[in-house]
């Protein structure tokens, strides 16, 4: 989720790691720092919170002197963002730094075993637990010391260490998180992203799942974390350009979003549905007695968050058995209905700073209501204010319209949801560890729809010759179809509706015809047939019908222009199926009219105004 540069070669280090970090700097960090290593060995780290003009501020990179050192560039998800949690992080001794992107699953028990192990911890991070661990086992060899300290990390990461024991040493090493190398010559890169080290050389190598680097003078040696077995490193050629880079290679960040979602929702379960099924958020504020006396929750939102709310409501009444109610921020907080106690008040915005979110939270709190912010930015203004936060652990989100943030919100709204049930008892242990193994399942199955893009391409550019459609879908795909209707809007300009198929004809059926298309979600639900009934109905009305259907069912060919078949999952999880769907049909459809998608007209990221 962040960005990482490590630079060890001929140069003096700082005005490489600081440009580096300008560079990966479009994607909004929140804070900011390097350390360098000096000849004699000594390092040299600087931090600051905000931007990375923050830490340009406080640092002449050229008067430090040293040819080795590292950057990050932080998007908190463990501490809120600020000087002390930006990285780098270093061990008691001030000899072993490192900096991470990526979540580590157990660093509260390796935290608690550092602590009774008398070290002393300077940050709120998960991250801080590995220079504790490399200080804990370094015996005077700092590559066995940070591959034990590896070995003892669940989670994701890439991460550099440098350490004062190893002037001309810089160790890389990636789980779940990407990791490249940049060769030059006589000098050597380590990066989270290429956009990084473009501009210094065009040779990489890309580093292996599992696999450390250790980068010196005579160039980098490869092995596998685990047992040590050397690798040959095999160097590409980067073709990209910095904007290429910028974007992974995909035309433009909604694209980049899109693709994102599966490893996103791994992140958004990381750490938090545990093997034996059950849910548990480390550190979100909530504990067993206050979860005991919810009685109702009160779900306030807008845009996007508004449908994932949605979701969230059916998924806490239908799992957990407790009254919900959804209502837009906006109208919420002028006819707030009562709230108390027992009342959990759960926000959710991308940014945390939605004006009108901020405002219902914020009159909701006063009302003596507990506030559970869901939101995508730690440091945020609702993440700060609210009782308690999840954080949705998607990264940096450039595209204005929302995407990974949304799957990750409906995710996220499932886990709650869960642990809701958990507590409550109102699932029996077989059907908790079913859907959390559906939740699991998700992201392959996003995978393989997101390989079919050819497939989205020619039916998004059908919608685009439309002037407007009509979706639909029942229980858990209503909202999802009235998100896939709003993206449609919002990216390709075309006017689009989201309908519960049943209201079909208490009213749009007068709109349909063969200028009309609608989209049908139909999968695999106990309302299936009621779906197929109003896809006939549609059809009866020579509406062209694209029905996106579970699997092998071909029951609907002759009463549809087009069938989309998505894998099978169970009802509760399937808007995390849907609803890229959905993206993949508008952001093709916008291609299609030649619209840029990244900043659709009229549209700002985070809507700070009422
Ligand atoms: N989990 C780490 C933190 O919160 C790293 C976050 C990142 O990838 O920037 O500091």
């Amino acid at each position: 989720m962040c960005g990482i540069i490590g630079y060890l070669g001929q140069r003096v280090a700082a005005p490489v790691l600081l440009d580096s970090l300008q560079r990966l700097e479009y994607r909004g960090y929140d804070s900011a720092g390097v350390v360098v290593l000096g000849a004699d060995g000594v390092p040299t780290s600087i931090k600051s919170a905000g931007k990375v003009e923050a830490l340009l501020a406080r640092i002449d990179g050229e008067a430090i002197a040293g040819r080795v050192g590292m950057g990050h560039t932080r998007w908190a998800t463990h501490g809120r963002p600020s000087r002390e949690n930006a990285h780098p992080h270093c061990d008691c001794s001030g000899r072993f730094y490192v900096i991470h992107n990526g979540i580590i699953e157990n660093f509260a028990e390796l935290r608690q075993e550092l602590r009774s192990a008398g070290h002393r911890f300077s940050s709120d991070t998960d991250t801080e637990v590995l220079p504790h661990l490399i200080e804990e086992y370094y015996r005077g060899d700092l590559v066995v010391a940070t591959r034990q300290a590896l070995a003892r990390l669940n989670g994701a990461y890439a991460v550099v260490v440098l350490s004062s024991t190893d002037p001309d040493t810089l160790i890389g090493a990636r789980l779940n998180a990407p990791l490249v190398i940049g060769v030059g010559t006589d000098e050597w890169f380590l990066s989270s992203d290429l956009t990084a080290i473009i501009p210094y050389t065009r040779q990489a190598i890309v580093l292996g799942e599992g696999q450390m680097a250790v980068l010196s003078p005579v160039g980098p040696v490869v092995s596998s974390i685990v047992d040590g077995s050397e690798v040959v490193p095999k160097v590409v050629r980067v073709e990209w350009d910095v904007i290429q880079a910028e974007r992974g290679g995909y035309p433009n960040f909604m694209s980049k979003e899109i693709h994102e979602q599966p490893a996103a929702l791994e992140n958004a379960l990381r750490g938090r549905l545990l093997s034996d099924g059950r849910v548990e958020f480390p550190d979100w504020g909530i504990d067993e007695d206050r979860l005991g006396s919810i009685q109702r929750v009160q779900i306030v939102a807008a845009g996007s968050a508004y449908y994932a709310g949605m979701i969230a409501k059916y998924a806490l009444e239908d799992l957990a058995q407790i009254p919900a109610t959804v209502e837009v921020a906006s109208e919420w907080r002028y006819r707030p209905q009562p709230l108390d106690g027992r009342t959990l008040t759960l926000a959710v915005s991308q940014s945390g700073e939605t004006a009108d979110t901020l405002a219902a939270a914020r009159l909701a709190q006063s009302r003596g209501s507990f506030v559970l912010a869901l939101t995508n930015v730690v440091g945020s203004t609702l993440a700060l204010e609210a009782d308690g936060v999840i954080n949705l652990h998607a990264g940096p989100e450039i595209c204005v319209v929302a995407t990974k943030t949304f799957t990750n919100q409906v995710a996220c709204s499932l886990l709650l949801a869960l642990r809701m049930a958990q507590a409550r008892q109102t699932k029996g242990q077989g059907d908790l560890r079913e859907l959390a193994a559906a939740l699991r399942s998700v992201a392959v199955v996003q995978r393989e729809l997101l390989a079919r893009d050819d497939e989205f391409a020619s039916l998004g550019a059908w919608l685009a010759q439309h002037r407007s459609v009509l979706y639909m879908g029942r229980g858990y795909n209503y909202p999802a179809a009235v998100e896939a209707a709003l993206k449609l809007k919002e990216v390709a300009y075309v006017h689009a509706e989201g309908y519960p198929a049943g209201e079909l004809k208490h009213g749009p059926i007068a709109l349909l015809d063969e200028t009309m298309p609608v989209v049908a979600f139909a999968t695999e639900a106990p309302t299936r047939e009621k779906v197929r009934s109003n896809i006939l109905e549609a059809h009866a009305r020579q509406s062209p019908v694209l029905a996106v259907v579970s699997q092998g069912d071909t029951s609907l060919v002759d009463h549809v222009q087009f069938t989309v078949e998505v894998p099978r999952v169970p009802e509760v999880v399937s808007p995390l199926v849907t609803a890229v769907v959905g993206q993949l049909l508008a952001y093709h459809a916008a291609m299609a009219r030649g619209y840029d998608v990244d900043r659709p007209r009229n549209l700002a990221k985070s809507v700070t105004v009422e």
